[in-house]
């Protein structure tokens, strides 16, 4: 943790403010060893391995950490960097680009293994803060610890350590996982400043039937409660039959002959990850099937959270035709959590 860190933290209990109170461990600008406590109330939190940590999977409820702990595994186990993850981000996050990072302080929520934190640290924000409540934390530590703008935080996105300081918060493929999609979104949203803005990319419920009636009934009651290891091995057939079709035809028609392509199922998406490599499809085959929460969110209940959190100037825009992402700014007006 760099000290810097602290003038964005506030009490996720009391709102008071958060003082470094010990620092044991420490090399050059990163604390890795210490406690942080609370003006008001006194509570106290643990730095371990360089991050302060806010929540500790034991004292989550179980649904939460069920999720965390999968996908700390996964982002564990597939730390492969891809120049594509730039393209997919900016897709996701439309219509951000990478100028409008440039002397924001940033909150991503959700952070997984810190790659879009770091990307959004490279496009010249004051300070990215990644937020995630699993294990993920400790890739996302050592991804990012050289960047002197990047801030690796454990914590529970419904009970953030931050006051409304933040220019810009972000969260891409995050929110359905939770059990309360809707308020994680609040909780984010409150934390923006007024004026700032926020994004947020979500599964859709439409074109996904096929998923929702087939896939997740599978997920939930079975490759979910599987032992990661094996669901990894397990999910390379089908990562293999998507491989196949992508690379022999979605692939290839829609080069050749797109009027044909555009009739071939669920084309949007499989066309956009053709030119993926195995290990990026399999990582997206494991990501379906390790999940025990994910939901779908249909068109209307996407709109209805920007209107919640009384957003303005909000664009919405359907994302390969299989989820939905939005972008909007947060007025002055003040945000109940
Ligand atoms: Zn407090």
């Amino acid at each position: 943790m760099k000290g810097r860190l602290l003038q964005y933290l506030s009490c996720p209990t009391c709102g008071g403010a958060i003082i470094l109170a010990s620092a044991t461990e420490s090399e050059s600008e990163e604390i890795l060893t210490g406690q942080l406590s609370c003006t008001s109330c006194a509570r106290t939190w643990p730095i371990v391995r360089g991050v302060p940590r806010f929540a500790a999977i034991e004292t989550v409820a179980k649904d939460k950490a069920a999720t965390a702990t999968s996908f700390g595994w996964q982002w564990q186990h597939f730390t492969q960097a891809d120049e594509r993850y730039e393209q997919q981000f900016l897709a996701w996050i439309a219509p951000v680009t990478p100028e409008f990072f440039k002397d924001k302080i940033v909150l991503e929520g959700g952070c997984g293994k810190g790659r879009h934190t770091q990307l959004a640290a490279r496009w010249g924000a004051i300070d990215v803060i990644g937020v995630d409540l699993s294990a993920a934390v400790e890739t996302a530590f050592a991804a990012t610890r050289e960047l002197p703008n990047v801030h690796i935080v454990q914590a529970d996105i419904y009970a953030l350590p931050f006051a409304a300081v933040f220019d810009y918060v972000f969260s891409v493929g995050v929110l359905h996982h939770l059990p309360n999609p809707r308020g994680g979104f609040k909780s984010l949203a409150s934390r923006v400043k007024p004026g700032g803005h926020i994004s947020a990319w979500v599964y859709g419920a439409e074109n996904n039937e096929w998923i929702t009636r087939w896939v997740n009934p599978l997920r939930e009651r079975l490759t979910s409660r599987m032992n990661p290891r094996t669901l990894l091995q397990l999910s390379k057939l089908p990562a293999a039959m998507m491989f196949a079709a992508t690379k022999l035809i979605y692939g290839p028609v829609n080069r050749l002959t797109p009027g044909v392509a555009r009739h071939l199922f669920y084309n949007d998406y499989l066309k956009a990850i053709a030119n993926f490599g195995w290990r990026e499809q399999h990582t997206i085959v494991f990501d379906h099937l390790v999940a025990p929460t994910a939901f779908y969110i249909s068109r209307a209940e996407f709109a209805d959270w920007w209107r919640e959190i009384g957003a303005s100037d909000v664009i919405t825009g359907w994302h390969n035709r299989n989820s939905w992402r939005g972008f909007g700014r947060i007025s002055s007006k003040t945000i109940d959590d």
